[in-house]
């Protein structure tokens, strides 16, 4: 680790360079605004949640919330392709699926917002989609895909350092104490670094942070309690598919009442000889990521691989290769993402975060510079804090 140097300045830190914070800070040093990225290690490392080859970019969303944010996200990704000139998200399409997961109405949402789709029988599905035997009727969406995280956040951070932004690695941060101008924020060596503004993007990490931030207590009162669980993915081989992404497998959802599962086609990770299946939250719940140890858990295996025999007969039982990862959820699986006194939260991922990145770095570059335009459902702090500040004034 380095010694610890005097005392520096930024006018605007982020803390953490996974999906979240690569993406603030690209869009503040788009705006010109002087942004240091301070990262415990590396960005997009394997022990975050941004890292490999492999999320799932969909539209569908029982929420026609949740689905008009796509739409707007998927204009953020187009310019981070144009600008960056590299494919992030492979189009393979998508397939939902399952007696909970409901196609006709994420069908009836995707109406709404305008996303191109289509509704067919298990049969007609399982024509199309051979290796996969589909149990209801199957929702189609063309323009989904497969995002590059890794390769994403490597994207962001160099477009943000190309536009003046300084990245800081292994700079693991301890704490941050208000000065008068702003904030004070101390590594766990003593090396210091002052800033008027701050993004705190630490995923993961974030609970354990969360009360060394000086927030003010009605704003942390307003913090959901966060569940982070070291969820874990399995890479099966196709039984018999293309090398490459022609010809890959869609992504799929499928969410019965006794399973939740979700797929992808792995692509870098998994040499692309295969499709990387989970158990949606099927990982151990911890306090926060230090308590991870990167250890699958075999009898989560042994259920994911009984499903794939069930349910995915084209490819091989026998998972190639293996992976931990970190979930992050709030109850409600909605995003944090939210400011107070020049401290703004993001924290969002409670496992579909990814496909949002450019659109929730626009928003923490507009909410960390004071314009509107954060949904309310993202900011419970700013409520809390204001109902708390609504009973003083009523006393
Ligand atoms: C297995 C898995 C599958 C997923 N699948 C999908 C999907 O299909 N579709 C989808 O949309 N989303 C998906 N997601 C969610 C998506 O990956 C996350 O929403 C996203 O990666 C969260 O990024 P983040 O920047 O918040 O967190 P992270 O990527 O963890 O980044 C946080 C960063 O902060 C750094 N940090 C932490 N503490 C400190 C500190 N004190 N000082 C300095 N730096 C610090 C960490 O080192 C890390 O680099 C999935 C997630 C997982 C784990």
């Amino acid at each position: 680790m380095r010694p610890p140097t005097p005392r520096e300045n930024s006018k605007y830190v982020v803390i953490g360079a996974g999906l979240a914070g690569s993406a603030a800070a690209w869009k503040l040093a788009q705006r010109g605004h002087e942004v240091t990225i301070l990262e415990r290690t590396t960005p997009a490392n394997a022990a975050g949640s941004s890292h490999g080859s492999a999320r799932i970019f969909r539209y569908a969303y029982p929420e026609t919330f949740y689905a008009e944010l796509v739409t707007r996200a998927k204009t953020g990704w187009d310019e981070l392709e144009l600008l960056t000139s590299t494919r992030l998200i492979s189009p393979v399409g998508a397939v939902d699926y399952g007696t909970t997961r409901d196609p006709r109405s994420l069908a009836r949402v995707l109406d709404q917002v305008g996303v191109e789709h289509e509704l067919m029988g298990a049969e007609e599905a399982t024509q199309r989609f051979a290796g996969i035997a589909f149990d209801t009727e199957v929702l189609w969406q063309p323009g989904a895909g497969v995002i590059d995280a890794e390769e994403s956040v490597l994207a962001m951070v160099d477009l943000a350092v190309k536009n003046g932004a300084r990245l800081e690695n292994n700079w693991p941060v301890r704490s941050l104490q208000a000065t008068d101008s702003g904030y004070r924020i101390m590594a766990v060596d003593g090396r210091s670094i002052d800033c008027e503004k701050v993004i705190v993007a630490a995923g993961g990490w974030l609970p354990e942070l969360l009360g060394h931030l000086s927030l003010p207590s009605g704003f942390l009162a307003g913090m959901p309690s966060f569940e982070v669980h070291q969820e874990q993915a399995f890479h099966f081989p196709y039984a018999d598919a293309p090398r490459g992404t022609e010809g890959a497998w869609p992504t799929y959802i499928h969410k019965a009442a006794e399973f939740q599962s979700y797929g992808l086609p792995g692509g870098r990770d998994a040499d692309y000889l295969g499709q990387k299946v989970a158990e949606y939250k099927g990982g151990r719940v911890m306090r926060g990521a230090s308590e991870q140890d990167g250890v699958v858990d075999g009898a989560n295996r042994e259920r994911v691989i009984e499903y794939v025999k069930k349910f995915l007969p084209g490819l091989v039982p026998e998972p190639y290769a293996e992976t931990t990862c970190l979930f992050t959820s709030t109850p409600s699986e909605d995003f944090i993402l939210d400011e107070i006194a020049g401290i703004t939260i993001m924290s969002p991922c409670s496992g579909h975060g990814a496909k949002f990145a450019p659109l929730l770095g626009e928003m923490a570059a507009d909410i960390s510079t004071g314009v509107d335009g954060v949904p309310e459902i993202f900011r419970p702090g700013t409520k809390a804090q204001n109902l708390l500040l609504q009973g003083a004034g009523a006393r």
